[in-house]
């Protein structure tokens, strides 16, 4: 089946061979996407999908290539890694539902992938692509998520995973799995878009194949997490489907899944998008309520514990802001306190998550005060992370010492401290009552 790279930007829509190693437009610099020539009846698919979770080969056991059909850009002989990501539950949270005012809310776990978050389901397909091409390395310039998965998949297709970061802003617990998964690490005397014009100079030269956020395989690996997801709910649409926006990668990748789904005729209306993002580093929801349209104004500095969504200048904007226009959707944006307080309520449903997904719940219950989700809505957040990526965060919240970044303590309303106890049977059995 004909896959092709088209650019993003309706004036232009520029098209390249799906083989070329390109990462934005040659002629307008505008982001890329895959397109494709779709089969006239794909009524089959759901069925053939179903089956497959009871095949033992590889690709039929990842959450990813066993949807294989709606990411056709390889031509089907080339070589594929897979970890057996994607796979991920969606779970009931009942307790979270009424925190937020719902009568029932589920949450698609990201979190239980390899690697712990959701880039691993874009990373399979990024690194499938390098193989393709016959790179020897590759690279992004990032120290959170993108590195561990990155460094993973690099690693296990036996390709040589680079990280470029700035160089004393080196954050180790963030770089531990990179590490861990072989990955060598440069600390670069420069500043992030300094890395990355450098990182791209020396891309050709040296073999190397960059999986940055914009890299368009990435985003066709993340749309099966909306194809999964209907696979799960028998291709019954939600009404809602939130989740935290921080360079809107993902926002593209589920606006463009559930659209081609509709195209296709396996669905018979979208899902309407919300994208929550951290009040220090909103700048997708400010673009979204201003009046009349413009460009996105990046966020200089932008503050959050939610390191995930920390981005002031989101690559992906355009593509996000005509998911959440086409799907009927809305941006919202939460505090540092209610993102703490609801990320503690998802770990009481014996959940968890990182403090970037949580903003997911936190935003449903502002939507839901304010009257734009009905609580009768049919929501499902999708938690982008494993709640062991950032333990600091939760020991500071659950003993009273988590600061905001402008130094405001955030109260721990559902702290959970650990209690100092004597050695002593009756006085311990009078603690636990
Ligand atoms: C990358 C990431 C995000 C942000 O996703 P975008 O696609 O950049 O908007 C949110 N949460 C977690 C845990 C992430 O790793």
């Amino acid at each position: 089946m004909p896959a092709e790279l088209v650019c993003f930007d309706p004036a232009c829509r520029a098209r390249y061979p799906v083989t070329q190693a390109i990462y934005t437009c040659e002629r307008c610099g505008g982001l890329l996407e895959t397109a494709y020539a779709w089969p006239a009846d794909v009524s089959a698919w759901p069925a053939l999908w179903r089956q497959r979770r009871t095949h033992n080969a590889a690709i039929d056991q990842s959450g990813v290539w066993r949807y294989r059909e709606v990411i056709p850009f390889l031509d089907g002989e080339e070589p594929l890694v897979t970890l057996r990501e994607g796979n991920t539950p969606l779970l009931p949270a009942p307790r979270a539902a009424s925190y937020a005012g719902l009568d029932a809310l589920s949450f698609k776990h990201q979190g239980f992938n390899p690697t712990g978050s959701f880039k691993d389901n874009g990373m399979t397909c990024g690194v499938a692509q390098a193989l393709r091409l016959g790179m020897q390395r590759v690279a992004c310039v990032s120290t959170g998520n993108t590195s561990a998965s990155m460094a993973a998949y690099a690693s296990a297709a036996g390709l040589e995973p680079l990280i470029f970061i700035p160089y004393g802003n080196i954050a180790y617990g963030k770089l531990a799995q990179a590490l861990e998964y072989g990955a060598r690490t440069f600390q670069v005397e420069a500043n992030f878009d300094q890395i990355l014009a450098l990182v791209r100079k020396l891309a050709e030269r040296l073999g190397i194949y960059l999986l940055n956020s914009i890299n368009p395989f990435r985003i066709e690996g993340q749309k099966t997490i909306m194809v999964e997801m209907l696979d799960q709910r028998d291709w019954r649409v939600p009404d809602w489907v939130v989740l935290p926006g921080g360079n809107l990668g993902n926002t593209s990748a589920f606006g463009k899944g559930l659209r081609e789904l509709l195209a296709l005729g396996l669905i018979g209306r979208l899902p309407r998008l919300a994208v929550i993002q951290a009040e220090g580093a909103a700048p997708f929801y400010d673009l979204m309520r201003q009046s009349a349209p413009g460009a996105l104004r990046a966020v200089e500095h932008p503050e959050t514990l939610a390191t995930a969504i920390k981005i002031g200048d989101p690559v992906s904007w355009p593509k996000a802001r005509q998911e959440v226009d086409a799907s009927g959707g809305v941006v919202e944006r939460v505090s540092e306190q209610e993102i703490a307080d609801a990320k503690a309520v998802i770990g009481q449903c014996g959940i968890g998550c990182e403090p970037a997904s949580a903003a997911t719940l936190a935003g449903i219950r502002k939507l839901v005060a304010a009257g734009t989700m009905r609580p009768d809505a049919d929501v499902v957040a999708v938690l982008t992370g494993h709640v062991l990526k950032d333990p600091d965060y939760i020991y500071r919240y659950h003993t009273g010492q988590l600061e905001a970044p402008d130094g405001t303590r955030l109260a721990g309303a559902f702290a959970n401290q650990p209690l100092v106890a004597p050695h002593d049977a009756e006085r311990l059995a009078a603690m636990i009552g």
